[in-house]
């Protein structure tokens, strides 16, 4: 049986004012299967750009087994 915090993934968002990585977020996989997109500030080009979701694995959403 899956666990409830197994739908809720960290992913990273990559800017696309200068693609590069400025934010972490999580989001449900049930709630939104796409690609998020979300309008966040860009340190570097300091405008507002948007932050799309990378597919990218982060290594941490998996979960080292118990024993
Ligand atoms: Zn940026």
């Amino acid at each position: 049986m899956a666990k409830k915090s197994d739908k809720r993934r960290i992913i990273g968002l990559v800017c696309q004012a200068c693609k590069q990585r400025h934010y972490y977020t999580t989001k449900n996989t049930m709630n939104s299967p796409d690609r998020v997109e979300l309008a966040k500030y860009c340190p570097v080009k300091r405008v507002q750009a948007k932050q799309v979701e990378t597919k990218k694995s982060l290594g941490r959403n998996e979960v080292k087994p118990r024993r």
